[in-house]
């Protein structure tokens, strides 16, 4: 396999469109300790002590958020987030059964440097190449996915990588500044003072204001 295929045209995708609350929450209590935290708010516990691409999108949302996170040894969830984080789950799985059947492609590829850490969805190997996939289920293209996965990139030294998303996969090419944000979230996990507050206009509408501000 050469270029990955979008994840609806590999695997069903409608059937989890339609997923409730009820139903995100019973199937991630079967692999994670979910708590409920606030009356919108839940938590599963996450290992922030080893600094991983995956936090680039909440250090983008605001780094004040990614330290909340790290201090209390919990990923924040939103209603909405939740059942994404279920739903992308479940498409994830789906996926890499069916892509991770072929030749030369392995899946939740394992990559550490030093105290960098980071489990790539799928890595297709090229020869002595390695070329990482990241698969999103959402339909649009973030700045964030784009970065982590240059995190990726650089990390297994490859020439590119590839985004995968429900109708499309975006090719990207390697930017060695992207291990700059590794750093800078290593910071500020690592901090013992939180990052000051983001704009008023985000925190107005932060659905997690009311711990945030419980820290001065
Ligand atoms: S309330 Fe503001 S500073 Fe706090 S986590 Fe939300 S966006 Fe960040």
């Amino acid at each position: 396999m050469l270029i990955p295929p979008p994840l609806c045209r590999a695997v069903r995708c409608d059937d989890l469109d339609e997923m409730t609350l009820d139903e995100a929450l019973k199937e991630l209590s079967r692999t994670d300790a979910v708590e409920q935290i606030g009356p919108t708010i839940y938590a599963v516990p996450y290992d922030f002590k080893r600094v991983s691409p995956s936090m680039v999108g909440d250090y983008e949302y605001c780094p004040r958020l990614l330290w909340l996170q790290a201090k209390l040894g919990k990923k924040l969830l939103t209603r909405r987030s939740l059942i994404a984080l279920v739903r992308g789950r479940l498409l994830h799985e789906r996926y890499e059964r069916v892509v991770a059947a072929a030749d030369e492609v392995l899946a939740e590829y394992k990559v550490e440097i030093g105290e960098l850490v980071g489990v790539v969805d799928l890595v297709f190997k090229r020869g002595e190449r390695l070329v990482p996939v990241e698969v999103k289920s959402g339909l649009s293209s973030r700045s964030a996915h784009v970065k982590q996965l240059q995190i990726y990139i650089e990390l297994l030294g490859a020439p590119f990588g590839y985004l995968v998303y429900r109708n499309k996969v975006d090719r990207v090419e390697r930017d060695p500044s992207a291990l700059d944000i590794l750093r800078e979230i290593k910071a500020i996990v690592e901090s013992p003072v939180p990052p000051p507050k983001a704009s008023s206009s985000r925190c107005r509408t932060c659905p997690f204001k009311q711990i945030c501000n419980k820290y001065s």
